[in-house]
């Protein structure tokens, strides 16, 4: 099947309340190409200088999503056009978020990162952490940068159990930080899901999946 066709098939079976972030790291501007003209507005890169290649190169309606975890001295690479970045996960990276919105005359969009997965590799806050960050008198001061939801990746496992599980997990804790009102903070996106276990998350309350290999093949 081609690009488009893929696309399109995911995208029939998407409810409206969830947004489909294309995950084109590692794949040519052409592939990226065919699903923009597919229709496909936002795409989803895990290394910062990668994605600000293709942003030079490609039409400037997409939105430039950042999944992968950030090297704090590359932010600024990415400052002026990145439209999310999901995988924030330490109040010294929001800080630096913060600096580079500001020297940029813009407010950017962040996810928080919990760590849902048995793996210790996965990157990712714990409760704890999370609570600490939005507490801290410093995390109140940074007007630049807005906390607009959570993300988390399962652990990579065939057992259907664990990954729901943990996105019952992470759900429940993007619901008790729903409701908490603080300028820079308001959650309304939850992302969660990949090309393996995408049906799943949805079941489970994601309202952002984030798909790769089964649009754009494997890697
Ligand atoms: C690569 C990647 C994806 C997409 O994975 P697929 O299995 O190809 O759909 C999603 N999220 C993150 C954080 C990734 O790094």
């Amino acid at each position: 099947m081609s690009i488009k066709d893929n696309l399109l098939k995911i995208k029939s079976v998407l409810p409206e309340h969830v947004t489909l972030v294309a995950v084109s790291k590692t794949k040519p501007v052409s592939d990226l190409m065919e699903a923009y003209n597919a229709g496909q507005r936002i795409f989803g890169e895990n290394k910062i200088q990668e994605m600000t290649e293709k942003w030079e190169q490609m039409p400037k309606d997409i939105q430039w999503h950042m999944i992968g975890h950030i090297q704090t001295n590359k932010v600024k690479f990415m400052a002026p056009y990145v439209s999310l970045i999901h995988g924030v996960d330490s109040l010294k990276l929001l800080e630096e978020i913060n600096k580079q919105a500001l020297k940029n005359d813009r407010i950017i969009d962040c996810l928080l990162q919990i760590h849902i997965a048995e793996e210790e590799t996965k990157f990712g806050l714990n409760e704890l952490e999370l609570n600490e960050i939005l507490s801290s008198e410093s995390f109140k001061n940074l007007n630049n940068i807005k906390i607009v939801g959570l993300m988390g990746m399962a652990t990579f496992t065939n057992n259907k159990n664990q990954i729901q599980k943990e996105f019952e997990q992470l759900k429940v804790v993007y619901d008790t930080k729903k409701s908490l009102s603080i300028v820079n903070c308001q959650l309304s996106i939850l992302s969660m899901g990949m090309s393996g276990d995408y049906q799943l998350a949805i079941e489970f309350g994601s309202t952002m999946v984030r798909i790769g290999s089964s649009i754009f093949g494997g890697r």
